[in-house]
């Protein structure tokens, strides 16, 4: 039902547009069936973690839908971001864009490494080389650039970049798994990419992530590191962790991959959708995936003119809280606005990142908007763009 006046919004004191609180996604989950059969078989085997017969089996999946030669499973992708950035035995300090969930630093320093901020292009959202060339300096040993949003980086553009330079290049790919890039799906980039399974991304194992190499004595340490319980041959290294994915994680993982393709499908109707009505919205804007042939539509991007539309981002995330509808600003305020980080954020120029931070919301997708939610959200945002002005003016009255 459409707002017909200011006080038919939620935020003004009338009645939410949907009934329970709508999360952003992705949230794809086995059907019960599938989910209870495949841990009666974990109890009747008694074997529930330690490189069980199940993550085996999902890494071999995983090399195979990935085309890549090694897929180390993981308990998330922080941990995994951590491990690579170990087993590649790096020093001084890493390239990392500003515009990213704040994992992707964290892992820097957690390594013992130093995060060199790089601004990111304003249209793609990715660091380019472009911008590397005026942060670089001769201490830093790898940059780690992020596939964002569905979309790609251009891997074979910073690759290039890299191994000119001989330094290390390691993805954050957490947002792009089952992405085509030239027609190839992404995983075999650079020295490692590393995916994550968490609920919110497109593939999950409700926790859980992998680290794709096609390099055998990187894997080889990566095995170690994570400690694999005689999966694969034992070679010395430095460090070592508990990165192991349990027999649970594999379960649930075995079974989404299966339906990976429908996931990602349903994805992209909803993103086509939002489209079609979002164009027509003045000072609203979705952003397309940058880089890709096959985007995983993980996330649908909007981008607010507050000067068009007539409320700023903020404000209109407000509303639509109000209203039940979980939007988000992922990254906002920015990693590099961290007080930790605030020393190595003044060492570069960072507009871009901060006008994205501030401009952009993501709106739900995946498996829990049915496309009635959906007409209800559209509508909403409609309704919203009509009122925007008093809406602006009343809030808060
Ligand atoms: C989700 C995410 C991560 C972290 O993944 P976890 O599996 O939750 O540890 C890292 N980088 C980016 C860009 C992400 O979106």
């Amino acid at each position: 039902m459409s707002k017909l006046n200011l006080h038919d919004f939620a935020i003004m004191g009338g009645q939410a547009a949907l009934k329970s609180k709508l999360p952003v996604g992705q949230l794809y989950w086995p059907e019960w069936d599938e989910y209870v059969a495949g841990f009666k078989g974990i109890f009747d085997r008694d074997y529930f973690t330690n490189q069980g017969p199940l993550v085996q089996e999902l890494e071999l999946r995983l090399q195979d839908y990935l085309g890549v030669k090694h897929v180390i499973c993981v308990v998330n992708a922080t941990v995994g971001l951590i491990m690579a950035l170990e087993a590649l035995g790096l020093k001084g300090k890493v390239v990392v864009p500003s515009f990213t969930f704040i994992a992707s630093v964290q892992a820097i320093t957690w390594a013992g490494l130093t995060p060199v901020f790089c601004d990111v292009d304003p249209r793609t959202h990715s660091m380019t080389v472009e911008q590397i060339e005026k942060v670089i300096d001769p201490n830093v040993s790898a940059i780690l650039p992020v596939n964002l949003w569905g979309g790609t980086c251009l891997p074979d553009v910073l690759e290039d970049y890299a191994r000119k330079r001989n330094i290390s290049i390691l993805f954050d790919s957490a947002h792009s798994f089952g992405v085509e890039y030239q027609g190839e799906s992404v995983g075999g980039w650079g020295d490692a990419e590393v995916f994550s399974f968490h609920a919110t991304k497109v593939f999950s194992t409700g926790e859980g992530g992998c680290i794709a190499t096609n390099n055998d004595l990187l894997a080889k340490k990566l095995r170690n590191i994570r400690s694999s319980y005689g999966a694969g041959e034992p070679i010395e290294v430095i460090k070592t962790s508990n990165g192991r994915m349990s027999e649970a994680q594999a379960c649930i993982g075995l079974l989404n991959l299966q339906r990976i393709d429908s996931y990602i499908q349903n994805n992209k109707k909803i993103f086509a959708k939002y489209n079609e009505i979002i164009s027509k919205i003045k000072g609203l804007k979705i952003v397309e995936p940058s880089g890709v042939s096959h985007s995983n539509y993980q996330y649908v991007n909007l981008v607010v003119d507050e000067g068009k539309f007539g409320l700023s981002r903020d404000a209109l995330m407000a509303v639509l809280a109000a209203e039940n509808v979980d939007a988000r600003r992922y990254f906002y305020p920015g990693v590099h606005n961290s007080n930790q980080y605030l020393e190595i954020s003044k060492l570069a120029d960072l507009r871009n990142t901060e006008l994205l931070n501030n401009t952009l919301i993501q709106l739900p997708t995946g498996a829990l908007v049915t496309p009635t939610l959906q007409d209800k959200i559209c509508q909403l945002l409609i309704d919203i763009s009509e009122f925007s002005v008093k809406l602006n003016a009343g809030r808060g009255a």
